[in-house]
């Protein structure tokens, strides 16, 4: 079994799903008391979200470097980012390392293709709805259809993460909210929906949709283990 390396804590509240989804994956498929094997390096969200906001990427691209290199140093085979917005800087961190990076846009769009869908709705922070590091690869590398909610939807989606989600809040009103936007999303033809933030899946699962949901942490994080066992092991 290969060891896996996480980048996590943006936020932990998701980060937690991934350990607990990579470590239930890996007792799944081994059985007993197996588990998987992990470097984790969590870090401070409240250095991170202000540079975010704030437009200072480079800063933020140096912050996840140092931290994928800190993974690498600890023994990791392969890293993965637990966050689709900070894939914006993927390919700055992949030029820094010499493990490879498991895309979380990748693995969410190999399960929408074996899916045979096309026209997706996509739900995230506004820089990952908005900008072309994610929205553009699935794109221009998955040829899939990327459709957004508008202009104020997309406000609220956004706020709803970092002032609730983030914090480990969970509110009615919000899921109401996004339910909403969902349903909009496929009144505008989406097929599937990707919970393209690593928080959404703490707020809306699969009962919420007449489409399917594509939660990019539970994605991701099974990539990760199928990844670490193998073929034979999928
Ligand atoms: N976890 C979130 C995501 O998947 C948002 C927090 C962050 O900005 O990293 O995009």
């Amino acid at each position: 079994m290969k060891t896996i390396g996480l980048i996590g804590g943006m936020s932990w509240q998701s980060s937690m799903e991934y350990y607990r989804i990579i470590n239930e994956t890996v007792r799944d498929r081994l059985g007993g008391h197996h588990s998987a094997k992990i470097i984790m390096y969590s870090v401070d969200f409240a250095e991170i979200e202000p540079l975010q906001h704030q437009g200072r990427w480079e800063e933020a691209s140096r912050l996840m470097i140092a931290a994928a290199r800190k993974v690498e140093n600890g023994g990791a085979d392969f890293l993965i980012i637990c966050t689709n917005t900070m894939h914006k800087m993927a390919d700055a961190v992949q030029k820094h390392i010499d493990i490879p990076l498991l895309h979380i846009a990748d693995a969410t769009a190999e399960k929408i293709k074996a899916k045979h869908l096309r026209k997706i709705g996509l739900l995230g922070t506004r820089f990952t709805m908005e900008e072309n590091f994610y929205k553009g690869r699935l794109i221009e590398k998955h040829c899939l259809d990327v459709i957004i909610p508008n202009e104020q939807e997309r406000e609220s989606v956004h706020r709803v993460i970092y002032d609730e989600l983030c914090l480990g809040e969970i509110k009615p009103s919000s899921k109401t909210q996004y339910i909403r936007i969902i349903d909009n999303l496929v009144g505008d033809g989406a097929e599937g929906i990707i919970l393209g933030c690593t928080e959404i899946g703490l707020l809306v699962g699969e009962e919420d949709s007449q489409v399917p949901l594509f939660d990019t942490t539970k994605i991701h994080a099974i990539a990760a283990v199928e990844y670490a066992l193998g073929p034979d092991y999928s």
